[in-house]
């Protein structure tokens, strides 16, 4: 696999593609457009396009605001939505600091230097992400509601269903955007639905997971809906996940595999749990990152509170899926599709290689069902409690040495900064919870 430099520019001239984006993600995920007309973009694929990245939030201070994009050539993709003549491309780029380093509040290039890390370890990182979302309709202004119009549940088939419509539509598109698209489904709670994509190296999935997003919103809108990642929009029904399926690679074989063991699992598969589970409180702020991450981390719901691991069982955090072979995975259930995946993938992945290199071995396995546990089973247990706030996985975040080195220093200040100030505004604010509750009572 691999576009050329050379395939690019021949392949935007074959397509008539008239405007290319170049995006990159600040670290909380979002995703940023510079649109260059076409005659430019082999001044940008030699990465020279400069930006002033003095406005992007948790980039630079203004007085070294002058970056350089690099795009990388096997982003190139048209969007199918845009007209087949003057069609639209975008590239996704990594980001320069003028004197040729990489900028480490890129959190495409976090993610690398974890990889790199794992790579001198021998092992490459596959991620097949399962993405949760909601369909809403919007109103007369156009403004997202919280309103569905279907009562369709978990697997059900409705084919009158306006968001049945548009998710046929999303995995269309996505397929002629170069995903492999292996199953969509419409979730637990009305109005939710799934779509799952085939495993690849974590790079390209992080890629895919800010691709997937960006699509998924712009055909919803164009059936008149509105997607959304919020982890819980609506209290009292399931929130929406992003379960992460790892896995490491060694000389092309899975290292998660060994037959000689009773659960067919290796060793390196067992000491990547064990660092999950010490790590998780630490990387939660990362893999759950707003205030409202933490509303769906509670029981009843489908979605972990408890560090435990099984391979039976669906409640707990990390779940071992029965296939082996070359498909033995892990299954991290706590992320959310709100994260920035580039660095949730970052935190995951160098969790998973503390517990390698340190030989961290994990707890028992838990078989049964922890919600029907009770607070003294668990301690008897030692099952721990995933943070309950924001406030407290950033506390967490910040005691944790092996997380915030995978973060970067820069990254980390920001991060730590960012959302310090983001449970600040929340703290501060009057819910409605307390009129409801306080206003008539005193
Ligand atoms: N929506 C659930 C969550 O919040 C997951 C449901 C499922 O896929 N089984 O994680
Ligand atoms: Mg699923
Ligand atoms: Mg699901
Ligand atoms: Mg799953």
């Amino acid at each position: 696999m691999g576009y050329t430099k050379e395939d690019v520019l021949r392949m935007a001239r074959e397509f008539d593609v008239k405007f290319i984006r170049l995006q990159f993600t600040d670290i909380l995920g979002v995703l940023k457009n510079v649109a260059i007309p076409v005659d430019q973009l082999q001044k940008a694929l030699d990465g020279e396009m400069m930006f002033d990245g003095s406005s992007i939030d948790g980039f630079v201070r203004i007085e070294e605001s002058d970056m350089y994009l690099r795009p990388d050539p096997n982003t190139f993709v048209i969007f199918p939505w845009r007209p087949q003549d003057g069609a639209v491309a975008r590239l996704i780029c990594d980001i320069y600091n003028p004197d040729g380093t990489p900028f480490g509040g890129d959190p495409r290039n976090v993610l690398k230097s974890v990889l790199a890390e794992a790579a001198e370890m021998g092992y490459t990182m596959n991620v097949g992400p399962e993405l949760e979302f909601f369909l809403f309709l919007t109103d007369a202004e156009g403004k997202a509601t919280t309103i569905t119009h279907d009562k369709a549940g978990y697997f059900d088939l409705t084919p009158v269903d306006l968001g049945e419509n548009a998710r046929r539509d999303m995995v269309l598109t996505l397929e002629q955007m170069g995903f492999e698209i292996e199953a969509s489904h419409h979730e637990v709670a009305a109005g939710q639905h799934e779509i799952d994509f085939k495993y690849s190296d974590a790079l390209d999935v992080a890629d895919k997971i800010v691709t997937f997003k960006f699509v998924v919103r712009t055909i919803a809108q164009r059936h008149g809906l509105h997607a959304t990642f919020m982890p819980k929009p609506i209290f009292g029904i399931n929130g929406s996940g992003m379960h992460t399926n790892m896995s490491l690679f060694q000389d092309g074989k899975n290292a998660f595999y060994d037959p000689s063991t009773p659960d067919q699992l290796s060793e390196t598969a067992k000491y990547y749990i064990g660092g999950l589970l010490k790590n998780v409180r630490s990387f939660a702020a990362v893999t759950n990152p707003t205030v409202n991450s933490y509303k769906r981390l509670v029981p009843g719901y489908e979605a972990p509170c408890y560090v435990a691991w099984s391979c039976r069982n669906r409640s707990p955090l990390i779940r071992i899926p029965a296939k082996r072979g070359a498909s033995t995975r892990v299954e991290l259930r706590s992320p959310d599709p709100s994260c920035n995946p580039y660095l949730a993938l970052a935190v995951c992945l160098k969790a998973g290689l503390d517990g390698i290199k340190n030989k961290i071995a994990p707890p028992a396995p838990v078989d049964e069902n922890i919600y029907h546990m009770n607070a003294a089973r668990r301690a008897e247990l030692g099952i721990d409690s995933l943070p309950a706030s924001l406030s407290e996985a950033v506390d967490e975040l910040e005691k944790s040495e092996v997380i915030k080195e995978a973060l970067g220093a820069h990254v980390s200040e920001r991060y730590v900064e960012a959302k310090r100030g983001e449970w600040d505004s929340f703290r501060i604010s009057v819910h409605p919870w307390e009129v409801d509750e306080y206003l008539t009572k005193y």
